[in-house]
């Protein structure tokens, strides 16, 4: 069932927002990463849980048990991806939400210093190595 009172623009995309399986709020995801796939539910010009951001659900429950190195890998694809069509959005935990300090999504044991770690130190260096190679592809330098 679609909820209309989502179907709102979401504003300049600041934030990719990580949530887990057992998120306390069932809507408003953009895209979910189930063990097997990467699903886009929600058109990201629409807004979603929150504004100025891309929500991102992976699923499992996170405060018993850790996501899949699988699951950890598609993320940061699609992480990578988003970061090349909204260049100054930053990731965060839903519970890094001032008004949803009470929540623990996206769960205890999901890496979530991990993630802000690996898109702090590495993710600029693999949207420029990206970069380089789709100009590459489309061009060919020679003298
Ligand atoms: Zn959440």
């Amino acid at each position: 069932m679609v909820n209309h009172s989502l179907k709102k623009k979401r504003g300049e995309v600041r934030y990719f927002l990580l949530h887990h399986g057992e998120c306390p709020r069932s809507e408003g995801f953009h895209y979910r990463i189930t063990p097997t796939a990467t699903e886009n539910l929600l058109t990201e010009s629409l807004r979603g849980q929150h504004p100025q951001t891309i929500s991102i659900q992976v699923e499992g429950n996170f405060e018993t048990q850790a996501p899949t190195n699988n699951q950890l890998s598609r993320l940061k694809n699609l992480i990578l991806d988003l970061k090349m069509r909204y260049p100054a959005a930053v990731v965060g935990g839903h519970r890094q939400v001032q008004r949803d300090r009470k929540t623990s999504c996206p769960g205890r044991k999901f890496p979530l210093r991990e993630i802000l770690d690996w898109s702090n130190r590495e993710l600029l260096k693999l949207r420029d190595e990206r970069i380089t190679r789709d100009l590459e592809a489309q061009y060919t330098f020679k003298d």
